[in-house]
């Protein structure tokens, strides 16, 4: 659903401003799925609508609901890709994981999205979607959905204008009137990616995704790391931290005998002193395994790097993952589909 396009047909038409906030009362208030629901709306109007900007352009394949309440739907767009999105709650505070792409670029290997390799990046109006369609599961609770993370599929600043568009109808008091502060889009350290976000007035959070305190075993991990290597990444930081003056969030996923050793946590809490003193919260990740052979590190050794991070006063939370019963916790989501809507993309394109 991309809110900017009915915008841009109720211009078009010269439609009175009532007529603007109405439309988008309808799916951000009303969270219509088709533009038939919108009974404020003149026939002629929901006609134009329904042909220029779709109340609902995805289709949902799946929902999955976990123990713990965690709901994880798969959607597939109009040309066949899946996506996925997972509602995660809290109280009546909920948060929403989306995917930013189908597939993803990077191949990082602890990571099961990474394993299948990339599909295609999803449009604004396909990221929207997914958050529309958590606030309507969220209301049948009675709750909102009150914070956005771009922590599902794909690589967001690899889609960066889309994802930026995603953020300001998300933001506009006149679209779904989410601070941007409660708008975390998550990098696995795609330089180019935060140079332009520094130029982003929006307020939005950055994570960043390091995962290895080392070059040797973060490029064993994440091949992005062999393009970017860390004391690049550092310095991109270290100028979106000195424009932005926003904190910026470390993603650590602790790996069982991988990168939990007590001297890597000394090391991570070295390179934070030295690039972003002061500047970080560090947000240590519980793994899901994924088939990588990889495991989750145990107890001791996460209290152990714990207490070094704690004994070097760096700011940190220990994050275990929801939903991890139903394949919806970070990195779990794959979709079988894939490889099958890139061969139809494939022989579509033979065609044309
Ligand atoms: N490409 C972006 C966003 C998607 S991944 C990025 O790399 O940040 C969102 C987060 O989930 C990243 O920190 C990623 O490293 C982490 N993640 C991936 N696989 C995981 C897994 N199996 N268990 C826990 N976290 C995982």
């Amino acid at each position: 659903m991309d809110l900017d396009a009915a915008n841009a047909v109720l211009l078009e038409r010269g439609a009175p401003a009532y007529r603007v906030a109405q439309m988008r009362q309808a799916i951000t208030r009303d969270l219509i799925t088709s533009w038939d629901e919108a009974s404020t709306l003149p026939k002629d109007l929901r006609v134009a609508l329904s042909e220029a900007a779709p109340a609902s352009e995805m289709t949902i394949e799946d929902v999955q609901r976990a123990k713990d309440g965690t709901v994880k739907a798969r959607f597939a767009t109009s040309d066949g890709f899946p996506a996925e999105a997972v509602l995660m709650r809290s109280k009546d505070r909920h948060t929403v994981c989306l995917s930013s792409q189908s597939g993803c670029a990077l191949a990082c290997t602890f990571c099961a999205t990474g394993t299948m390799g990339f599909g295609r990046s999803l449009t604004k109006g396909e990221i929207f979607e997914q958050l529309l369609w958590a606030a309507r599961t969220a209301r049948e609770s009675n709750a909102k959905v009150r914070n956005v993370v771009m922590m599902g599929m794909g690589e967001p600043l690899q889609n960066l204008d889309a994802v930026l568009d995603f953020c300001h109808m998300t933001n506009d008091p006149d679209g779904f009137g989410l601070g941007a502060r409660s708008i975390a889009i998550s990098t696995a350290g795609w330089i180019p990616g935060i140079d332009a976000l520094i130029k982003e007035p929006m307020q939005v959070k950055l994570a960043i995704s390091l995962h290895a305190p080392d070059d040797a075993l973060r490029s064993e991990l994440m091949p992005i790391n062999r393009r970017y290597p860390i004391k690049d990444l550092m310095a991109a930081l270290k100028r979106y931290r000195q424009a932005t003056k926003r904190r910026i969030y470390v993603e650590y996923l602790l790996l069982n005998e991988v990168n939990d050793r007590v001297e890597q946590a000394e090391r991570l809490a070295d390179l934070l002193y030295a690039n972003l003193p002061g500047g970080t919260h560090v947000n240590l990740i519980w793994y899901n395994p994924t088939g990588s052979g990889m495991t989750a590190s145990a107890p001791d050794r996460v209290a152990r790097f714990q207490a070094v991070l704690e004994k070097r006063k760096i700011e940190h939370t220990l994050r275990r993952s929801k939903g991890a019963d139903i394949d919806a916790a970070c990195g779990q989501l794959a979709v079988r589909g894939l490889q099958e809507a890139k061969q139809k993309a494939r022989e579509g394109r033979a065609q044309a």
